[in-house]
This record gives structure tokens, C-alpha cells and sequence, in this order.
């Protein structure tokens, strides 16, 4: 018989705190106990969107696998892991080409994606998830729960930072000082950039941003913000930027200060309507995306968190324990547009 766990389960567009069954897995795959998960946007249009009844939250997390659905993975048993959240059909053109983050059949912890119609759809704001064996990377005692949570938006910063052509020795512009945007930042430092301006959009990021070192803070809450950004990085601009808010106005700052042979790489979308002049192209400027990092990407960032050469602790807004989600979510909402430092459900 199937036991009965906690989970924060979505119902009517709102989450419940609840018992569901305990998953199942199957022979590929191992349940993980977890004991720490963070609160991601994806969790908030989860939430928000029609048809998400039965979608357990929470897709960033780590914790300690306790059983194995296949004795090849046995030895898994009791390890602290962190996970990568999605896996993918390994059939199609991008799985095939090595492009698994564009895989047109994905399945996703924490949403629908990819798991057909079942009354609980797997997620890790739950005190167990069942995860692919090979999915799940073992921690040393080097991090935190609540850091090794943190890999996966994390692994997005070194994913968008690996779309630019050139760092070394190159000025860089990062918009927006949320999780994404400080983990850009330390990447563009630790891979040599000449500087790295980083767009506090709030001006409430000060701290983190003083904590991580080596990075030149600009105030753009002040109404005349285009024109501290323009002083502050000077008429040639800068080599590669970053946005990670995407608005009209950040993406107004991000042309205005990329370089004619400048990249501009966003780490969000939306459906908004963006009000483009082809001149802002003009020269062999470029504008390219990224949401969804590949498995290298995690791998590298865990062990550059493990050796202390990118640092998660200052990312971290707050950790609330999981019956106390409502407030956690709240803390989470409360956050502007690019403020949006990292949230932690301790389970
Ligand atoms: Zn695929």
C-alpha cells in the first residue's frame, strides 16, 4: 500500500497545503526526500494559468534519495542530490543534435509538460518526488540545502553568459540583480570581463551586490535612469548585455548600451509588443535568448558552487518552512520586477 505525504498541491488557482499519495517510481527512476525547494516564476503562472488542478509545485530542489527503482541505482541510496527538473524525449531534432534544452517533448517537474492526464502531476514542494536516476547530481557537504536549490536558475546565468561570443577583457551589462542577474554577473567576472555593470532595477539589491564583489552597482531607480546607465558605461558601450527583466524600458537600456558588435541576450520571455527601430541593430549587433540551461550547465555550476568560485548564499532572500507557504508566497510576490532574489521552501 502507498503511504501519504505533505505536498502543496495546485487547486481553482490557488495552492493547498494537503496530503497526497506518496509517488510511485518506476525503473529508471529514484524518490527523492526532499528538504529544500525554491520558489520559481514558473511556480507564480503555474498557479495563475486555467488547467493546472493537481500540479504538485516547486521544480528547483534538493534532497536525499531514499529508495531505487532498479538495483543499478542502489547505490544512490542515502546520497544528497541535487536535480535537473526536466527530461526530454531523446527522439527529436534537438535531443538528437545535442540541443536537449530545446527538446520539443519535454517533461517538467512541477507543471503538466510532458505527463499526459493523471490526477497528481510530480513535484518537489512535496516532502518526496520521484526523479530519473541520472538526473539527480550527489552533493558534497560543501553546500547548503538551500544553495544546492539554487542550481537550476543559477545554471541559466552560465547558460546565458556561454550564448556571448567574447568576455575576456570585454565591458558587460547585467539588467536586473534578481537570482539570474547575480548569477550572470559572477560568471562575467569569473571568466574575465574587463567590468561588469550590473542594472539594480529596485535599488534595493545593494547588499548582494556588495556581498559578491567586484561588480559596478547602478541605481536605476531614479527617474532619470537611461542617462546614469549612459554616463556610467560611456559612449562605446558594452560587449555583451544581459536582460533579465525584459520590459520596454530594460530593453530601450539594453540597446542604448550595447556596442556596435554588441550581443544582447534575454533570459525571459513574454507576450509583450516591444517597440523596435531595425537602426538598433544597425553595425553587427545582435539580440539572441535563453530559458532553459543545458545538463552541462548545472553540472559545471554545482561544482563551481562547491568550490566557492560563484556563491549562492547572497542570493537568497528568505527560507520559510513548508506550512508556512502562504506567507512564503507572499514574500515572493511582494518582490518588484527584478528584485526577484531567490525564496526557499525548507521541507
Ligand atoms: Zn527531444
Amino acid at each position: 500500500m502507498r503511504g501519504i505525504m505533505k505536498a502543496l498541491i495546485i487547486k481553482n488557482n490557488k495552492l493547498e497545503y494537503t496530503d497526497v499519495p506518496t509517488p510511485s517510481i518506476g525503473s529508471n527512476e529514484v524518490l527523492v526526500k526532499v528538504s529544500a525547494c525554491g520558489i520559481s516564476d514558473k511556480d507564480i503562472d503555474n498557479i495563475r494559468a486555467a488547467g493546472n488542478d493537481g500540479v504538485i509545485a516547486g521544480s528547483e530542489f534538493v534532497g536525499t534519495v531514499v529508495k531505487s527503482g532498479n538495483p543499478k541505482y542502489e547505490d544512490m541510496i542515502g546520497r544528497r542530490v541535487a536535480v535537473i527538473s526536466y527530461n526530454t524525449c531523446k527522439g527529436c531534432e534537438y535531443c538528437r543534435n545535442n540541443h536537449v534544452n530545446l527538446c520539443e517533448n519535454i517533461k517538467q517537474i512541477g507543471s503538466r509538460t510532458g505527463w499526459g492526464k493523471r490526477e497528481f502531476y510530480p513535484g518537489a514542494m512535496a516532502q518526496f518526488c520521484q526523479v530519473w536516476a541520472d538526473h539527480c547530481y550527489p552533493l558534497s557537504d560543501k553546500l547548503s540545502d538551500e544553495e544546492a536549490a539554487l542550481m537550476e536558475p543559477m545554471a541559466l546565468g552560465l547558460a546565458a553568459v556561454r550564448k556571448a561570443a567574447s568576455i575576456t577583457a570585454e565591458d558587460t551589462l547585467v539588467i536586473g540583480a534578481g537570482t539570474v542577474g547575480l548569477s550572470i554577473a559572477q560568471h562575467l567576472k569569473l571568466q574575465g570581463a574587463r567590468r561588469v555593470f550590473v542594472i539594480d532595477i529596485t535599488g534595493k539589491c545593494k547588499d548582494a551586490i556588495k556581498q559578491l564583489g567586484g561588480l559596478i552597482a547602478i541605481d536605476a531607480s531614479q527617474s532619470n535612469a537611461a542617462e546614469i546607465i549612459r554616463n556610467n558605461i560611456g559612449e562605446s558601450g558594452c560587449r555583451s548585455v544581459f536582460d533579465t527583466i525584459g520590459t520596454c524600458e530594460t530593453q530601450n537600456w539594453a540597446h542604448n548600451a550595447l556596442a556596435i558588435k554588441g550581443e544582447m541576450i534575454t533570459t525571459v520571455t513574454n507576450t509583450d509588443t516591444l517597440p523596435y527601430k531595425l537602426m538598433y541593430f544597425s553595425g553587427e549587433r545582435s539580440v539572441t535568448n535563453i530559458i532553459t540551461p543545458q545538463y552541462k550547465d548545472m553540472y559545471d555550476t554545482l561544482r563551481l558552487l562547491e568550490a566557492g568560485k560563484i556563491m549562492a548564499k547572497p542570493l537568497i532572500e528568505a527560507v520559510y518552512p513548508m506550512e508556512d507557504y502562504k506567507e512564503a508566497f507572499q514574500h515572493k510576490l511582494q518582490m518588484a520586477a527584478g528584485n526577484d532574489a531567490k525564496i526557499v521552501i525548507k521541507i
